[in-house]
């Protein structure tokens, strides 16, 4: 066998060759199917060979391949931010297109500290977030996120920010205590925070509606959402919201923050808006917080060379067209419901799964060493990874996530299949799953 030159993550796997895609299913050399019950990352949401979004890039190639946004703007980007705006919460007004989620966010953080620097208000500098959150890989993004594991190595390069508890009722909602109280609670930590920082040096609040890579779908208590709304409003900050895992029709809504009846200042999106077909993501934000550059220095200072790509915003716009037109979002209600009751009957019971949750076609399986304590397991077991691989075998791709060493929070496996899985797909998915687990745990 030669030598790859390629730099895979995993410096010591062995990987197959994906040579094809087909429907809900990759296909490898050797020609063995495997069903994508994690659309790799909760990126393939329309599936592997949708004939309308290849159709577009096609079409876009062949009109126009890029043209630099220093000088043009293109018909796929302006159409694409209109469909957008059209069915977005709140009063999101303007889209800036990037190639990914990482770059969403850090061109999100980036934007808050200007806006309130050309509103007159510089001392504003501190970004809040959650513990156990991720946000992405870049260094600002990074610091934003609260995973441990993940920033481990990078400490000394990363921007010093504060992280408050998440909402995550299963491991931190004592009995006694109703889920909206507990939401209520770990709400006002914000509110803490934000007086122990300054009143009024806080810049922005930024959390995933329903929390994906870290703690494996996990949406909030009913009113937390509403009440971080309340404090950001009180005290002049901004609220980002990164929905680049958890948007675009994921948990049936088009923008996750529907479901919790809220809307953001900031908007971030980006896996399920290309659909795996071209790298696009976006930042969308308020007409005030635009206008305010506009009548300012008019000059966003941050950019990319690839920003608005035409043949990636021609791929969203495809992406979204077939999202809205065939009412995928309610389609992902029901099949959620049908998974959700498929884990619940497979899972359930299991001694060793400690929590299943989720929203949509966006489900988190926890593990745990003992159901009565929610004890997870030692970490070093690592068995995320072993279901992982189990699953593989079985011809099954799931998103693992080790648990963290503190003890706060379990192995968990995610599961964000294509929305145009059928029942029967679903199930079978759930059958390979059961099985690789059985083998592990
Ligand atoms: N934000 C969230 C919530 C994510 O889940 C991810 C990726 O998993 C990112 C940001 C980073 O996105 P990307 O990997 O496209 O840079």
């Amino acid at each position: 066998m030669t030598r790859s030159h390629v730099f895979p993550r995993h410096c010591h796997a062995a990987l197959p060759t994906a040579v094809g895609g087909e429907g809900c299913y990759l296909i490898d050399a050797d020609g063995k199917r495997y069903f994508d019950g994690s659309g790799g990352a909760a990126v393939s949401c329309l599936g592997h060979s949708n004939a309308r979004v290849r159709e577009a890039i096609k079409a876009q190639v062949d009109q126009l391949a890029f043209a630099h946004t220093g000088f043009f703007t293109s018909d796929p980007a302006e159409k694409l931010a209109d469909l957008l705006i059209a069915n977005a919460p709140g009063d999101l007004d303007r889209v800036y297109f990037v190639s990914g989620g990482s770059e969403a966010v850090e061109s999100a953080i980036k934007l808050a500290r200007q806006y309130h620097v050309e509103n007159g208000e510089p001392q504003r500098r501190h970004l809040i977030a959650r513990r156990q959150s991720y946000h992405g890989n870049t260094i600002g993004a990074l610091s934003a996120g609260g995973n441990a594991w993940r920033r481990q190595q990078f400490g000394p390069l990363l921007v010093e920010m504060s992280h408050i508890a998440p909402c995550y009722e299963y491991a931190d909602r004592p009995e006694d205590e109703t889920p909206e109280a507990y939401g209520q609670r770990v709400a006002n930590e914000l509110e803490a925070e934000i007086l122990r920082l300054g009143e009024d040096s806080v810049m922005a609040f930024i959390a995933e509606p329903v929390v994906g890579a870290t703690l494996g779908a996990v949406p909030a208590v009913p009113g937390y959402f509403k009440r971080l709304r309340e404090i950001c409003d009180r005290y002049g900050v901004l609220l980002i919201l990164d929905e680049v895992m958890c948007g675009m029709g994921r948990t049936g809504h088009l923008f996750a923050c529907d479901g919790d009846g809220i809307a953001p200042d900031i908007l971030c999106i980006a896996k399920g808006l290309g659909a795996g077909y071209q790298p696009i993501g976006a930042m969308l934000c308020s007409a005030r917080i635009y206008d305010t550059i506009a009548a300012g220095t008019g000059f966003f200072q941050h950019g990319h060379t690839y920003i608005g790509h035409p043949v990636a915003a021609a791929a969203g716009l495809a992406v979204v067209s077939e999202l809205l037109e065939r009412d995928l979002p309610a389609q992902v209600r029901t099949r959620g419901q049908h998974l959700q009751a498929a884990l619940e009957q497979r899972f359930g019971q299991h001694a060793h799964v400690g929590d299943i949750r989720g929203r949509g076609l966006f489900q988190g399986i926890e593990f745990v060493a003992d159901r009565g304590t929610k004890a997870p397991f030692d970490p070093a077991l690592g068995i995320a990874g072993k279901v992982k691989k189990a699953a593989f075998a079985e011809g099954l791709i799931c998103y693992p996530m080790p648990g963290t060493r503190d003890g706060r929070h379990g192995d968990h496996v995610l599961l964000a299949p294509p929305f145009i899985a059928t029942e029967a797909e679903l199930d079978e998915m759930v059958d390979r799953l059961s099985r690789a687990v059985d083998t592990v745990i």
